[in-house]
């Protein structure tokens, strides 16, 4: 058997030290779930792969995309001393709470996908996932959508300065706004967002008008899926556009956003896939780029993310999933949702006439799309 390209996971226990509150839907519980389950079906102990514990990213880092006023704010909300601006900057919502420690823990994120960065950038591995990333919402000076630092923005900020040229894909249910407007003008990133429709669901952005502008222009790519997508709907809109736009790009380096809030459990959204089809997903992103970053996103059914990650990680490793979830994993989880069974789920599949309207709105959207971008990439 072949041994498949070297591969990091970032990880640290460190993460279980920040939480957003009690009610709030992002746990990081997730993260660690995650860990223990890949550890368990025995994926970190593959001879091509390594688990590196990241350090927060510097401010000197951060400033490659985020403003120097909102860090300050940031460090100030950290610190409990948010001032009654705070607010202007997205902080104090529902959304996006002052919590102790959310400076440390948006740092550490952002130094872990720069971890996986340096690592995927240098050679020293081909793939690196960074479960905790995938930041997607916020802006250079705004909090948006749990998320405060945008890691994804900050690391293709950074491989830009460097010359690269980077392809980035979000499969997140929600639009990825933040990197999209990051990097609306330019023709080095080309980026690429599937999603729920923003007519249904947050931001209320990610229509296949916002193209990008100036050389930017047929650079931002976006899927809008309706609201009751299945498996066939999302897999036939990520295969139809996805793959030969980034083929056509051509990047450097590939940065995926791999949130699974697309899955019909998932509290927060309406569309319903399974694991099946997200790992289905993956296995397609694997094919498109050498150099591949991974980085987590939403994700609110703590026992599927786990599921989905651990997959997409051995997907990542030229692996698959095991077939069963590991008895002693389930032997620490039972208590947490998990239960006997397969590790991965059936498919999620809709009929009848509301699966007719799906597939009318899915394809005009992409026929729309297709005549619109294809034809600036040369197909
Ligand atoms: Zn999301």
């Amino acid at each position: 058997m072949s041994l498949g390209p070297a591969t990091a996971f970032i990880y640290t226990p460190r993460y279980l030290e920040f939480d957003y509150g009690p009610g709030h839907p992002l746990r990081n519980r997730r993260l660690e779930l995650t860990y223990d389950l890949i550890s368990a079906s025995g994926l970190l102990a593959l001879p091509s792969a390594r688990c590196l514990a990241p350090e927060p990213a510097t401010d000197e880092e951060l400033l490659l995309f985020v403003q120097p006023d909102y860090l300050t704010m940031l460090k100030a909300a950290d610190a409990g001393q948010a001032s009654a601006t705070a607010f202007r900057y997205g902080l104090g919502t529902g959304d996006n709470p002052i919590v102790p420690g959310i400076y440390g823990w948006s740092a550490l994120v952002a130094g872990a996908s720069l971890l996986a960065t340096r690592l995927v950038e240098s050679g020293e591995v081909g793939r690196a996932f960074n479960i905790s990333g995938g930041l997607h919402h916020a802006g250079p000076a705004k909090a948006s959508g749990f998320c405060y630092i945008n890691d994804a923005a900050l690391i293709i900020a950074d491989l830009c300065r460097r010359g690269h040229r980077v392809a980035y894909v979000d499969i997140d249910v929600h639009h990825g706004d933040g990197v999209q407007w990051a990097f609306y003008d330019t023709d080095q990133v080309l980026t690429l967002s599937i999603h729920e429709s923003g007519s249904t669901l947050f931001p209320g952005t990610g229509f296949v008008h916002e193209l990008g502008e100036g050389k930017g222009e047929g650079y931002s790519v976006n899927v809008p899926l309706p609201s009751t997508a299945d498996d066939e709907i999302f897999l036939w809109g990520f295969n139809e556009v996805i793959p030969p736009l980034v083929e056509a790009f051509r990047p450097d380096i590939l940065v995926t956003q791999l949130g699974i809030d697309t899955h019909r459990t998932d509290p927060l959204s309406h569309i319903g896939i399974s694991l099946t089809a997200f790992a289905q997903a993956v296995r397609s992103l694997k094919g498109l780029c050498p150099r591949w970053i991974a980085l987590g996103g939403g994700g609110y059914d703590l026992t599927n993310v786990a599921r989905a990650w651990t997959a997409a990680w051995a997907i990542m490793n030229d692996r698959e999933p095991p077939a069963v979830l590991p008895e002693p994993f389930l032997a620490r989880h039972r208590g947490n949702g998990f239960s006997d069974g397969a590790f991965m789920d059936g498919p999620a599949v809709i009929n009848g006439p509301t699966k007719g309207h799906a597939w009318k709105a899915v394809r005009s959207e992409v026929e729309r799309l297709k005549r619109m971008v294809f034809p600036r990439h040369g197909i």
